[in-house]
């Protein structure tokens, strides 16, 4: 039996969700159960996998457990990027070929969110306005927005090439030099997506919120215990991200990663006139550890994405987002002078789960369980396919996508702590000196 020694601990920062109405969450668990199937975590790919083994076995009894709410953990703290085409793309005839699948998955993803956003009418501020890659520097222009925009030629994805003027009349603001905007991105409000996703499952899963799995056994039986209740399942999926491996799987694998960002309050209407562009966008840096993801929402507030971190204990202290808030003003302040006095409202972590080859964690790890981790930052889309796929490969539904997924790879072998941490930290250090002028 497994204990789980360090569960999610979400704080009540999240912005996105703070600006939100208030939601009651569905109920924890309080009884002991048995059910076909257990969903661990409602992030991006419990809650497709839950959704999907719903439509491929509807007469089978399914739980979504949660340790959190829906809606407040990584899947509502990210920047609300749905992205269709890959960030950095190489120029190899299998790079291409990888891009090529990436797309592939991304825009099954894409249609498959939309279509519940549409059927159940999510209100998550959903535009479909694509989105801008952006370098600060010359260098970050001709060593990663030149070879992209190449190969968004070779793949005959459509872009529009911004740079100077052109660039900053659309944004507002003058930090970045250049920005290639791809027209197939969606952006909205993560926590609005995730929760209205969890509130319209279908009826045979039953969602327990609140309810951290605090032991696993998963062989021979699977066995979950939580604080008021106990589950017995014929079959799981773990969606569970940078958690899995305390439930005895893919050890070694997984790099866990926290990132902060920042809302500012709403702007006012003057306040609106005054910040010159588009009435929304979004763009994404150059090189992701080390620039900052900005967006104007629709709802008119600046997000600002920025200090990632290896974070191994899966713990970052609220304590230490009082200095990325002033960080974040500071960019703010520097870069949006007309908006004088405008402040940031809310600041806020989250975990990333990638890993050493960008594989995933995807497949049967023992029989009757399955796991679905490790989208290496790309939640959305690569978060809800593997979601959607895993569960069709565990009802043994034979879809071809499950085969492009697995060719993106399996995420790669670490060496054991505390090699691993040292060989992380120092190749954090090296990517961020080396990419310093994109920050
Ligand atoms: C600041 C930030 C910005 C980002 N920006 C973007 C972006 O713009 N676009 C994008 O696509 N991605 C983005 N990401 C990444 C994205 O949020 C993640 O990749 C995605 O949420 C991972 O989905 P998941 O379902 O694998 O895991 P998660 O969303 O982390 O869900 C896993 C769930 O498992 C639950 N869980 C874990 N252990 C237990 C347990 N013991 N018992 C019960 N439940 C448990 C957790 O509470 C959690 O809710 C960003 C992330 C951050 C932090």
């Amino acid at each position: 039996m497994g204990k789980i020694a360090t569960p999610p601990l979400n704080d009540s920062t999240n912005g996105w969700n703070r600006i939100l109405p208030p939601r009651r969450p569905h109920p924890s668990l309080q009884a002991d159960i048995l059910v076909d199937w257990v969903v661990v975590g409602a992030g991006q790919a419990g809650l497709a996998a839950a959704r999907r083994l719903a439509e491929n076995r509807p007469g089978d009894r399914i739980a979504l457990v949660e340790a959190g709410e829906a809606g407040d953990g990584a899947q509502g703290r990210n920047a609300g990027f749905i992205i269709d085409t890959p960030h950095n793309i190489g120029s190899s005839l299998e790079a291409l070929a990888t891009a090529r699948d990436y797309i592939t998955l991304a825009r099954a993803a894409i249609q498959s969110l939309e279509e519940q956003v549409r059927k159940h009418n999510i209100q998550c501020d959903w535009e479909a306005i694509g989105k801008l890659h952006t370098a600060v520097t010359p260098r970050g222009i001709s060593q990663i927005l030149a070879p992209t925009r190449k190969t968004l030629e070779a793949l005959n994805e459509p872009y529009t090439w911004f740079e100077g003027d052109s660039l900053h009349q659309r944004i507002g603001f003058k930090h970045f030099s250049a920005g290639i905007h791809t027209p197939g991105a969606i952006l909205v409000n993560p926590a609005a997506l995730s929760r209205g996703l969890a509130d319209n499952l279908p009826p045979n899963v039953t969602v327990y919120e609140n309810t951290p799995v605090t032991t696993a056994t998963l062989s021979p039986e699977i066995r979950l215990a939580t604080p008021h209740g106990s589950i017995r399942a014929g079959k799981a999926i773990l969606a569970v991200s940078v958690f899995a491996e305390q439930f005895g799987i893919l050890r070694n694998r997984l790099i866990p990663i926290s990132a902060c960002a920042s809302l500012s309050r709403q702007l006012s209407k003057e306040e609106q006139e005054k910040l010159a562009g588009l009435p929304s966008w979004g763009l994404t840096p150059a090189n992701s550890f080390v620039g900052v993801t900005v967006r104007r929402t629709r709802d008119q507030r600046i997000l600002i994405r920025q200090n990632m971190r290896y974070q191994p204990q899966l713990r970052r202290e609220e304590s230490s987002y009082n200095a990325v808030r002033l960080h974040h003003q500071d960019l703010f302040d520097r870069w949006f002078p007309a908006l004088k006095g405008v402040t940031i409202e809310h600041t806020w972590s989250g975990f990333i789960c990638i890993s050493r080859n960008s594989g995933a964690g995807f497949g049967e790890v023992t029989p009757n369980v399955y796991s679905s981790v490790c989208d290496n930052g790309l939640g959305w889309t690569k978060g809800t396919i593997s979601g959607l796929l895993i569960a069709d490969k565990a009802t043994g539904i034979d879809n071809p996508l499950i085969t492009t997924y697995e060719a993106l790879g399996r995420a790669a072998g670490l060496p054991p702590r505390p090699f691993r941490d040292i060989g992380i930290r120092a190749r954090f250090s090296w990517e961020l000196w080396r990419n310093r002028h994109e920050a």
